[in-house]
């Protein structure tokens, strides 16, 4: 393409961007008159963040609060300041962050950054740092996790990303490819993305109902590149995707794009192996066709072509990081496995494909869960660690059976699709 093709191109988006905005603003943070809306946005894409705001103010939101990220900022103060540093969030970001949380904001996290942005920073600071306003913010976090606050996760492209996955391209037309992919991606490249995704969360609620009503003991895995996996399943067990709902009724999408329907596994019944059929990016550094060996629920043995240093890494980040948190189901028949990019990007990725989670497990996804301690969940079969990394184990012929407590064998995937048809 020429320049002058790119730039053309890059305009003529301009009406789809601002039909995904008001996408993500109407479904995904489910705005409702009067709320305040919260934008955490990379600064580079400002001109998407006034986009989100605009159509947050036509929406009827008594205010827009906009959080501005830079990455090289970021990575300037990981360089410089101490991990002691990272420890402490400062009361005015407590103050921010609680009190949004306890006005009953939504919030709105623009997901667009540099996979190596924070290659070569002492991976302890970034994880103080984590820990710090998981534990600091208290009131926002658990308003996030407990279903009192709306949030959501939507992509949006910056340069150093773009030029990762299309490294052979121009900066503006890699620019251009990512703007394309995020909008197929999220399902919102047609004339009405609203209504696309009605349709998409109708899907969702059919593969629930039906995983659920069968509450299978155990799910089994086999697919022609050697995986070859049996999963046990916890007493009551709940699947869970598309649509989240707060406890006050309003229904919205905590990740566009999304396709997984998931649950958390019983950590302790994984045995056989697992063949990857997608790279691992972890800490800006990629993992190449590996596999894992479970036995009684742990990792035993595991290998791969390139990375393994990488795997050994995440499964001693703690006790239970070599034990299951989530499996998720996706059919291969999804935009994003379409497009065949690999996104570098998690919210993408982890959409492309069935996948497993080393680490932590998802308390919503048992029942009762959201009651229950740590070491409650833990005795339910709910796995609790430090760390939740996904690894995609689609392959296009994988074959999932579900056994039920009888004994009865159920069809849930063949050939890498829904064994029921979904329409
Ligand atoms: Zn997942």
């Amino acid at each position: 393409m020429t320049n002058a093709e790119v730039t053309a191109s890059l305009a003529g988006l301009s009406k789809a961007i601002r039909r995904y905005a008001k996408l993500v603003v109407r479904k995904g943070a489910a705005i409702q008159p009067g709320q305040e809306l919260v934008i955490q946005t990379p600064v580079e894409r400002a001109d998407f963040a006034r986009v989100l705001a605009d159509e947050a103010y036509a929406a009827g939101a008594g205010h827009v609060t906009v959080l501005w990220s830079d990455e090289e900022i970021t990575r300037m103060e990981y360089a410089n300041m101490a991990v002691d540093y990272f420890s402490t969030v400062p009361a005015w970001k407590r103050e921010q962050m609680n009190s949004l949380a306890t006005g009953g904001a939504a919030f709105l996290f623009v997901d667009g950054a540099d996979p190596q942005a924070l290659r070569g920073i002492d991976p302890k600071k970034v994880e103080t740092r984590s820990r710090a306003m998981r534990e600091q913010c208290d009131v926002y976090r658990k308003g996030l996790d407990f279903g009192k606050n709306v949030w959501c996760i939507a992509g949006a492209p910056v340069t150093a990303w773009a030029r990762t996955v299309f490294p052979d391209l121009s900066q503006d037309e890699a620019m251009l490819r990512l703007w394309e992919a995020i909008l197929m991606a999220a399902r919102a490249d047609g004339p009405d993305p609203q209504s696309e995704w009605e349709r998409h969360n109708a899907t969702f609620e059919k593969n629930k109902r039906l995983l659920n009503q069968y509450a299978f003991d155990r799910l089994v895995y086999k697919s022609a590149n050697g995986t070859d996996f049996e999963l046990g399943l916890n007493q009551g067990h709940v699947w869970a995707g598309g649509a989240a709902r707060t406890v006050d009724g309003t229904v919205f999408f905590p990740n566009m794009p999304t396709e997984e329907v998931f649950t958390s596994p019983d950590c302790l019944r994984a045995n056989g192996v697992v063949h990857s059929v997608m790279p691992l990016v972890h800490g800006g550094q990629i993992v190449r066709d590996f596999w894992f060996r479970f036995e009684d629920g742990r990792v035993v043995d595991y290998g791969a072509k390139e990375g393994r240093d990488v795997l050994k890494s995440i499964l001693e980040v703690d006790d239970n990081a070599c034990m299951l948190g989530e499996c998720a189901l996706i059919s291969k028949d999804t935009p994003i496995r379409q497009s065949g990019l690999l996104f570098y990007d998690t919210l993408y990725d982890e959409n492309a494909s069935c996948h497993l989670a080393l680490g932590m497990g998802f308390p919503e996804c048992l029942e009762g869960g959201l009651d229950m301690s740590r070491d409650e969940l833990v005795a339910h079969g709910v796995n609790q660690s430090l760390t939740h990394v996904d690894f995609m184990i689609g392959a296009d012929d994988l074959c999932i059976t579900g056994i039920t407590k009888s004994g009865e064998e159920v069809e849930v995937f063949v050939d890498g699709r829904w064994a029921w048809s979904v329409a």
